[in-house]
């Protein structure tokens, strides 16, 4: 059976010394997410990169997209990189990122019939199978248009959440399975900022501990999106609220092997 290993690349608030903003690795070829995480990766790792899912638009998930275009320009004619998400999302990366303006046109280039960057709609509820693993893009509930992706191969599973705060389409989706083996979930501030995190469609401590128990599965469930410099509080607040759950703050760096 294959196993499918995952590669935390990034998974923080923010950036700094040691913060890296969402990516994961999956396999060697896909990418979840393209924060700046992605520049931990060599030349030659970059290269093996085929697919990228997006969550949604947010530039602290889509930032290494055009960066990764242009340093890989030459191996990818021919050979395109294609990159997920719903139709939301690519219009804003067509129209906001890909404008000529902010950056060249990498789904034209070196022309429209042959670019280095294919853009794939995806529609939430639907999967996409890539040489045995299954990717399942889940709507969540994010400020813009955002998604999670569940990823099956060989019996195994694994879940992202993307950028969400309180949801049901989320637990709905996990829940069909018949298990999930490991859950990264985003929770992106301390209970105090429980208005803030309504606001801008996070999750706090609070809200992710009345999320979790719509969860029939008992994954390993890792915490990722902290907010730089909080990171001790909200790990205290999400253990204190969740007992016996084993929960884990993801680090850059990590590797899982389901
Ligand atoms: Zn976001
Ligand atoms: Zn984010």
């Amino acid at each position: 059976m294959e196993c499918v290993k995952i590669r935390v690349l990034g998974c923080s608030g923010g950036i700094g010394q040691g913060m890296a903003t969402t990516s994961f690795l999956i396999d060697n070829d896909i990418l979840i997410d393209a924060g700046t995480g992605v520049s931990a990766l060599t030349l030659e790792e970059m290269r093996q990169i085929r697919h990228i899912f997006v969550t949604h638009s947010h530039l602290d998930h889509i930032c290494s997209i055009p960066l990764l275009a242009d340093t890989l320009f030459d191996s990818l004619v021919g050979d395109p990189i294609i990159v997920h998400a719903q139709t939301k999302t690519l219009e804003v990366l067509q129209n906001h990122i890909f404008n000529w303006d902010v950056w060249p046109d990498f789904t034209a280039l070196p022309h429209k019939t042959n670019a280095v960057l294919k853009l794939n709609t995806m529609k939430a509820g639907t999967t996409a199978e890539l040489g045995g693993r299954k990717v399942e893009m889940i709507a969540v509930n994010h400020a813009v248009p955002g998604v999670g992706y569940q990823i099956e191969s060989g019996g195994r599973s694994f879940a992202f959440s993307g950028d969400t705060t309180s949801n049901e389409s989320l637990w709905a989706a996990l829940n069909r399975h018949d298990s999930l083996d490991l859950l990264f979930i985003e929770t992106a501030f301390a209970n105090k900022d429980i208005e803030l995190a309504r606001q801008a469609f996070h999750y706090c401590p609070k809200l992710l501990a009345k999320d979790l128990l719509k969860l029939k599965h008992r994954p390993q469930v890792c915490i990722s999106h902290l907010k730089p410099g909080e990171e001790t509080l909200i790990m205290k607040e999400c253990s204190e609220a969740l007992p016996g759950w084993g929960l884990k703050q993801l680090k850059n760096g990590d590797v899982f092997e389901l």
